[in-house]
């Protein structure tokens, strides 16, 4: 049966691959029928801010399955990222990117790396949550939850047990952000007990991103939080042979999207020197996902052969190694040539339909009693900390009292010497209640009220809980 798949061409070198990737497609029999959408640049300069229209959304939502090339998001300022709108609107929570070297074919340091990253795809800094709180102080709220990582950290071992993998290694930083990561690092632990069949460990994620760069091999699964799984899958296909050989599926309940991990590369786009390798394998991901594995194979035996043969586009063409460097349409016309062939140095692949991961929902939990026990009022403040203190220990009322000052989260008031440090000119000022009492949201508000009475420029409050009696707050560093 033909299956409608939405095709979405992008920006820089997108419409060169996948015009190569659809032509492969194409002559391999793959049975869909194509809806394009435009996505992305021209878009945003036809002044839709989302850099989406609502046409497309409709093809989204009726074909559920999208195969897109990379799309230009700019830096540092403009329009906001498509890709992450598109994850988080069509609630695409897992982003799945293996990884693997094509040793001796292509040259890598790393022969016998083969590695699947499981990365959380709608959280954490991506939330997009930002804000400038004085003249120097810019904000990046990182939103980790329970029910997300969760969600994540059970769809990899599921995705480990459904794929034959044998090891799951989780990584984050939970020695810095104990609260955020240290849950997801908890929540790995206490899932991992229910698989005793898949062996597990942790890594902080600076040592282990530098592992996978100099010994990717000793990794199977791993699965981490959104932004440590994008700089990671990105090293990872770099020390694999390079970044334009990798795809990936980002998959939801309803819906999953195909692309390469790499990105528009405007430095080369139009010259037709693009490897099409990355989107061609998310492609092949698509087709598997919708019940054409033969195809699959088809194309990716070929792509195989092909790389086995010598045919490399630029990034991978190694003198010693390649027999001809060929640009990004003339290595969609090997492949196609090779349709129906089988490597003989790589093993071949026979996919086989593979039914859709059910990932098990979440086991309800007892809500934890949840205490609110004091406030912290975010100041924007240059003056001197004495000063702010005695204003800020004015305040103090309803059993909310003074307990420090904070900045940068570094406590710099009672009783510290501050000589060299640096001060910026905001601090968060710890209210809290004494031992075994709790506070109201109305003695929060009468606080502030005092507080812009005494004229202080409060940029924001947070509030300070207990859970089941555990902190859910940091402490400030040296409180
Ligand atoms: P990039 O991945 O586009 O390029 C990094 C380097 O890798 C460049 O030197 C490029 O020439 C090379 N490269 C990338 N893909 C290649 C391929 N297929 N063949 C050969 N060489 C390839 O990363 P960047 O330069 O940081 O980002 C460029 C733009 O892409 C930015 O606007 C960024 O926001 C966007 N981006 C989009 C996506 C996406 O749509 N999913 C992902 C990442 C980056």
């Amino acid at each position: 049966m033909t299956t409608s798949i939405t095709v979405a061409y992008g920006d820089g070198i997108g419409p060169e691959i996948m015009e190569a990737t659809l032509h492969i497609l194409k002559e391999a029999g793959a049975d869909i029928a194509i809806e394009t959408i435009e996505v992305g640049e021209r878009v945003y300069n036809m002044g839709a801010t989302s850099g989406i229209l609502p046409t497309a959304w409709e093809s989204l939502r009726r074909t559920k399955v999208l195969l897109k090339a990379p799309i230009t998001t700019p830096q540092g300022k403009g329009y906001k990222s498509l890709n992450v709108t598109m994850r988080k609107t069509l609630g695409m929570y897992a982003n799945i990117r293996p990884t693997k070297s094509y040793h001796p074919m292509v040259k890598t340091n790393h022969p016998k790396m083969d590695l699947v990253i499981v990365r959380e795809n709608e959280e954490d800094l991506y939330a997009g949550i930002e804000h400038r709180q004085s003249e120097d102080v810019l904000q990046c709220l990182k939103l980790i939850t329970r029910s997300g990582s969760e969600r994540i950290i059970r769809y990899a071992f599921d995705y480990a047990v459904a794929n034959g993998r044998k090891k799951i290694t989780c990584m984050t930083k939970d020695n810095i952000m104990k609260l955020a990561d240290g849950t997801f690092h908890k929540l790995f632990d206490e899932i991992a007990a229910e698989y005793p069949a898949v062996e597990k460990d942790h890594y902080i994620i600076d040592i282990g991103a530098a592992r996978i760069a100099s010994k990717p091999e000793i990794f199977d699964v791993i699965v981490t939080l959104n932004l440590y799984g994008d700089i990671i899958s990105d090293i990872a296909a770099e020390v694999s042979g390079s970044v334009g050989l990798a795809g990936s599926s980002n998959i939801a309940e309803d819906f999953a999207m195909f692309e390469a991990i790499h990105g528009s590369a405007p430095d080369i786009a139009g010259k037709n020197i693009a490897n099409p390798s990355g989107i061609l394998q998310s492609a092949i991901m698509m087709l598997i996902h919708i019940g054409q594995p033969d195809i699959a194979s088809k194309i990716q035996n070929a792509w195989l052969k092909t790389l086995e043969d010598g045919i490399h586009t630029g990034d991978i063409y190694r003198k010693e190694l390649s027999k001809e460097k060929v640009g990004c349409k003339e290595f969609a016309d090997a492949v196609v040539k090779r349709l129906g062939k089988k490597p003989s140095e790589f093993a071949s692949v026979a996919y086989v339909k593979t039914e859709r991961q059910a990932t098990k929902a979440n086991t309800a939990k007892a809500k934890a009693k949840k205490e609110l026990v004091g406030v912290d009022l975010f100041v924007a403040w240059d003056g001197s900390l004495d000063e702010l203190g005695a204003k800020v220990t004015a305040l103090a009322g309803d059993g909310l009292e003074l307990k420090t000052l904070a900045n940068k989260g570094l406590k710099v008031w009672p009783d510290v010497d501050i000589s060299g440090i640096h001060i910026t000119d905001q601090c968060h000022c710890r209210f809290r209640m004494s031992e075994g009492k709790t506070t109201t949201h109305a003695a929060i508000a009468a606080l502030m009220d005092r507080a812009q009475k005494a004229g202080l420029d409060f940029t924001k409050t947070e509030n300070l809980y207990l859970f089941d009696g555990q902190l859910g707050f940091s402490l400030g560093q040296g409180e």
